[in-house]
């Protein structure tokens, strides 16, 4: 049992015009199992949070932790946090020219096992998770994200979940721009991991159609950098009802 802990986690963005405060206050406990769904506005923040927790140099820390089973991730290096246990797809996941598909996911798993996986039993899992996304075995060849449609980025984004198994999976906006039957595979992915692993997940979504999907414990609604409310599956279902303007006005 593993929980990450978020206590009143104040961030700011470095822009042009000088450090712009983006989160302000943001408190969030996840356990070992739990999915916990973040829904919010256009801007509120649920990116800045993603890249906060993950160790993006752009966003500064002006004050709050967060812990991983008491462990202070913010004093640790990028690397440090995914051999942790931590793990973020990415709502824009970058191009990495050059680096095959296979090399890369090679990579990270040495990486953050601190050993290279046994090579007949990690081709055999590789070949497998990519079978279960409907993935072409010649993706496995094709550089990192270039020229990967919408689809191509989010299922790669869940086969390295599925392969590097993470203690907690914080999945920004995998859902966007993805047909029904992609989102239904993806989603199938992230519920293979949880259903295999003890995996905590943080899914961030602007929208409530993946929670058909995957069913979170636990609702936040984020607004203006902080969670304005909480509350049980059913809070999404509000929101698909109302929308977010409730909260909008509140905010004002
Ligand atoms: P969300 O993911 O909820 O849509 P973001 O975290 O992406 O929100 O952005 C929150 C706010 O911070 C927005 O107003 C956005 O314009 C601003 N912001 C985020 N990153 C940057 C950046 N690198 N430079 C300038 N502004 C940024
Ligand atoms: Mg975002
Ligand atoms: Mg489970």
């Amino acid at each position: 049992m593993s929980t990450l802990e978020i206590r009143d986690l104040h961030v700011s963005v470095e822009t042009k015009e000088g450090a712009k405060p983006i989160l302000r206050g943001v408190d969030l406990t996840i356990g070992s199992g739990e999915t916990h769904a973040i829904m919010g506005p256009n801007g509120s923040g649920k990116s800045t949070l993603a890249y906060s927790i993950a160790g993006h140099p752009k966003y500064t820390i002006t004050g709050g932790t967060v812990t991983l089973d008491g462990e202070d991730l913010l004093a640790m290096s990028v690397d440090e946090r995914a051999r942790a246990g931590l793990f973020l797809a990415m709502q824009y996941p970058v191009e990495v020219p050059g680096v095959s598909v296979s090399n890369f996911l090679r990579t990270a798993k040495t990486a953050i096992d601190g050993e290279a996986p046994a090579l007949r039993s990690w081709v055999k899992d590789v070949r497998g998770a990519m079978d279960n996304l409907r993935m072409d075995a010649a993706f496995a060849e094709r550089s990192v994200n270039e020229g990967f449609s919408g689809g191509e980025k989010k299922r790669h984004e869940i086969l390295q979940m599925e392969l590097l198994k993470p203690r907690f999976a914080i999945l920004d906006e995998t859902d966007s721009g993805l047909d029904v039957d992609a989102l239904r595979i993806v989603s199938e992915g992230v519920n293979r991991a949880k259903a295999t692993t003890e995996v905590g997940v943080l899914l961030i979504t602007h929208y409530t159609r993946i929670l058909k999907y995957i069913q979170p414990d636990f609702v936040h609604v984020f607004v203006d950098g902080r969670v304005a409310e909480e509350g049980g599956p059913e809070l999404a279902e509000r929101l698909e009802n109302e929308g977010y303007d409730r909260f909008l006005t509140a905010a004002v």
